[in-house]
């Protein structure tokens, strides 16, 4: 029954580490849990909110899809029509930093998103689980969250969706945002946000079917001339991780001068942090040729999210102006 002066957060689950316990015949720890273990596994987040509870999936997050993101914002849309002013999405943390991107560009409404997980299974000692649903929980029902889209709520941290990257196999302090640090922090279960609501930028709804686009990192002594055969395999677009600033060896200035004219390519730094550069280096394969032969800069992107970007572009139909357009909205 409905707790008067109380908000109702709908908890949607859908699998990974949290939800995962070891299955002795298999030996190894799978998702099994359901949406209502996880909330019984949580002593006291009744005493936040109501609960109302929706299994969406049950599966590891390598799993997840962008037609399960889709799936994922109706549910959302449907719990906050029916009143909900938060939503939690539980999920494996493999894939937090691209899900949490692509449902960051669908979301358009002011109720928040808290996208949270664990490192830890409710096997282990020390089992991250119940407290990062519970600050989730306490973050979504929170009404300082309003307007600020899709979080990621790991380790009592705060993290914006456009930002954040898992960098650890198994630490509990595996998400960080290189760019912001995490936007605020859950002390003592209350939220506490040190940044003012950001401008949000969403993107249309798909109306076409999911777009195959590559990711591939720039190494050492490769001109990288197999990425002329990405169209004919079926790929539509690709984002290059491309050396430090934005660079890849000269060799591979001709097959990219070919690609760009086929395909979308956006160029982005395999450091994982910092700004594509623009105007810095001219040596044949620098950034400013790169540029100048057409590739899209993904500016202060992670390549995984300029690829999350990209790919939902492309499926709301935005056509090579649009693309540049809305990357350098985002720079
Ligand atoms: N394998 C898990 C997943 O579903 C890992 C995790 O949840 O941390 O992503």
């Amino acid at each position: 029954m409905k707790t008067q002066n109380r908000p109702t957060i709908a908890l949607v689950a859908t699998g990974g580490t949290i939800a995962s316990v070891p299955d002795a015949h298999l030996k190894g720890a799978v998702p099994t849990l359901t949406v209502e273990d996880l909330v019984a596994s949580v002593p006291g987040v009744g005493d936040h909110a109501d609960i109302t509870c929706v299994q969406q999936a049950q599966k590891p997050s390598v799993e997840l899809d962008f037609p399960d993101l889709t799936a994922l914002i109706a549910t959302c849309l449907k719990a906050v029509e029916a009143g909900a002013s938060g939503v939690v999405i539980t999920q494996g943390t493999d894939t937090i930093e691209e899900t949490s991107y692509a449902l960051d560009l669908l979301w358009d409404r002011p109720e928040p998103i808290a996208v949270t997980g664990a490192m830890r299974n409710p096997s282990l000692a020390g089992s991250d689980g119940p407290a990062n649903l519970l600050a989730a929980v306490q973050v979504a029902a929170n009404p300082s969250a309003r307007d600020r889209g899709v979080l990621v709520v790991l380790n009592d941290e705060i993290h914006t969706a456009r930002d954040v990257i898992k960098t650890h196999t198994s630490s509990i302090s595996a998400f960080r945002s290189w760019r912001t640090g995490p936007i605020g922090t859950v002390d003592e279960g209350e939220p506490r946000f040190h940044t003012s609501t950001l401008r949000r930028l969403g993107i249309n709804a798909p109306v076409r079917s999911i777009p195959r686009i590559a990711l591939v990192t720039a190494v050492l002594g490769d001109g990288m001339s197999y990425v002329e055969a990405l169209p004919d395999w079926g790929y539509e677009g690709v984002v290059i991780e491309a050396f430090g600033g934005g660079h890849l060896r000269s060799e591979g200035m001709p097959v990219m001068r070919e690609l760009v004219q086929r395909i979308p390519v956006v160029l982005a730094s395999r450091t994982g942090a910092g700004t594509v550069l623009s105007r810095t280096y001219a040596f044949p394969g620098s950034e400013t040729e790169l540029l100048q032969a057409g590739l899209i800069s993904a500016g202060s992107l992670h390549p995984l999210k300029a690829r999350v970007l990209l790919t939902m572009l492309i499926a709301s139909g935005a056509d090579q102006t649009a693309i540049r357009r809305e990357f350098s909205a985002r720079t």
